[in-house]
């Protein structure tokens, strides 16, 4: 059997065996309770997955710390060596990654296999490259300054279920290219990926302690991570929310965080932009079930042409298909557990009830039943209602309209979010100008999703803290020191 292989409690889906134990300084191991791993396809039980518990969460830190003697020590060149095949092993896997990420989080197969699941090989390739660019030195007087990105020891990653592996991935590929021993919590209601990726990382020549994966629920495998005073990162993605106790957690061991949180990304569109491509978009923002953080939601149109827009938004959105999200055709699939597809009718319930209309959707697919939300648009919603303010992380969208720019930028930045927002112009002047007043991590400008990993990625306001990507990635991950160097040879040596 190839070492890092399911050796206890497993999993078979679409053929495919995964373990649902930890992977512990290159060990699987079981826990005393397990939890249950629901599909959002058909609420079928996938399996019972490894609930880890405080005493867990701690042998998986001390795993992590004995690695920082191996693979802390690792030169560069060697760590990009592995990373690069890490993502060569990705690249293999796509069918099988895909097949399983699908079944556990109710994401499109098409999207994990064309996009999703290239984009996880991209986190590690990336980081490879960008670390064997790393380099920095001034000269003053003769004295020469340096800057060494040294490995800064055991980081936990804790990541959300909308794209459980491609986000894990990203702080996962950055924080191994630096050198740390990675602790990974997957989200509990789509764990499976992360095993996989295990397997992976063993394969591809980490060794062992140097990535492990601790299964279990947040309020008790997440939070003793979080805590744990041998954890020198904690890089989290998730709800604002567990973002606040997160961040209470790691100051108290003075743990710096990285916190990429929730969104509610204005998509401000004016009457000069090109109709077709402003409707194709705001349709676009329905991708994923609505489970993406960056999703432009509310839709924030000039006056003149709400009609017009509506018009077409309506029979655009009439030919999505909503379905089994394994199929080819489907273009929308569930939501991802029964918890949070209450959720999401709660909002709409509530938006109507304060006076607000849906005149897309509105409710459950009664035909597919499940987990199934129809792609709903909501209009006339009053100033300040919840619906306005709340993240939904669901198939939901508002529509409000604005006279002029500075009533545009005014509705857009009315929100505690800011982790992104998209503008559509026809206007290069106006573009810029608007650019610049949106508050938010990414602006878009006619175009939507485009991700140069090269470039700072990370919330303004409470969508997040600190910014990830390029060298972003490594200021945070590394200890970052300067070595200042006065003038060679020494007085003594002259
Ligand atoms: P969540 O905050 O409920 O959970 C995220 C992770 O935190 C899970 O792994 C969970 O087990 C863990 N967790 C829960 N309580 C914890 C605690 N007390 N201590 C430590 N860990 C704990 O979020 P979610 O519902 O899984 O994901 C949806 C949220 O994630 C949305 O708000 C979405 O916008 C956000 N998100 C942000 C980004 C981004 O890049 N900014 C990307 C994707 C999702």
């Amino acid at each position: 059997m190839r070492r890092g292989a399911p050796t206890g409690a497993s999993v078979v889906i679409e053929g495919v065996e995964v373990s649902t134990e930890h992977w512990i300084g290159g060990e699987r191991v079981g826990s005393s309770g397990t939890f249950a791993d629901v599909s959002p396809i058909d609420e079928t039980t996938l399996g019972e997955v490894a609930r880890g518990t405080a005493e867990d969460a701690d042998r998986s830190v001390t795993a992590a710390r004995a690695a920082t003697e191996t693979w802390g020590r690792t030169a560069p060149k060697e760590r990009a060596e592995v990373l690069h095949r890490i993502a060569d092993l990705v690249e293999e896997r796509v069918p099988q990654l895909a097949a399983v990420e699908t079944c556990d989080n109710g994401s499109l197969l098409r999207s994990m296999k064309n996009s999703v699941m290239p984009r996880v090989a991209r986190n590690f390739r990336f980081f490879a490259e960008q670390l064997m660019e790393l380099g920095e030195s001034f000269e003053m007087n003769g004295f020469e300054s340096r800057t060494e990105w040294d490995p800064s020891g055991v980081t936990v990653v804790i990541t959300p279920w909308n794209a459980p592996l491609m986000l894990a991935t990203w702080r996962v590929g950055p924080a191994l290219a630096a050198g740390n021993s990675v602790v990974l919590k997957p989200p509990e209601w789509a764990p499976l990926t992360a095993s996989m990726l295990a397997d992976i990382g063993c394969e591809a020549g980490l060794p062992d302690g140097a990535f492990n994966v601790l299964q279990g629920i947040g309020e008790e495998a997440g939070a003793a991570l979080t805590a744990h005073p041998g954890v020198d990162r904690v890089a989290f993605t998730g709800s604002i929310e567990t973002g606040r106790l997160v961040a209470q957690a790691a100051a108290a061991n003075l743990t710096p965080a990285s916190l990429e949180l929730g969104g509610k990304s204005p998509f401000v569109a004016f009457a000069d932009a090109d109709l077709d491509a402003v409707v194709k978009q705001a349709v676009n923002q329905f991708d994923n079930a609505g489970q993406v953080c960056l999703a432009g939601t509310r839709l924030i149109v000039e006056r003149s042409m709400r009609d017009a827009f509506l018009e077409r938004l309506i029979e655009a959105a009439g030919a999505i298909v909503q379905g089994d999200p394994r199929e080819e055709a489907t273009d929308l699939g569930p939501q991802i557990t029964r918890e949070h597809f209450e959720r999401v009718d709660g909002f709409v319930k509530r938006a109507r009830s304060e006076g607000a209309t849906a005149v897309l959707g509105g409710g459950p697919n009664e035909e597919l039943g499940g987990l199934y939300y129809r792609p709903t648009l909501v209009t006339d919603v009053p100033a300040g209602a919840e619906v306005l303010r709340k993240e939904v992380f669901g198939p939901v969208l508002t529509l409000q309209t604005f006279e002029d720019e500075e009533e545009a930028v005014a509705l857009a930045n009315q929100t505690e979010y800011g982790l992104a927002a998209i503008l559509y112009t026809g206007d290069k002047v106006r573009a810029e100008r608007v650019a610049e007043r949106l508050v938010a991590g990414t602006v878009w400008v006619n175009c939507f999703f485009v991700r140069d990993l090269r470039a700072p990625f990370g919330g303004a306001k409470s969508s997040g803290v600190g910014r990830e990507g390029g060298v972003y990635s490594f200021d945070f991950y590394a200890d970052v020191k300067n070595v200042c160097m006065a003038p060679w040879p020494q007085a003594s040596e002259r």
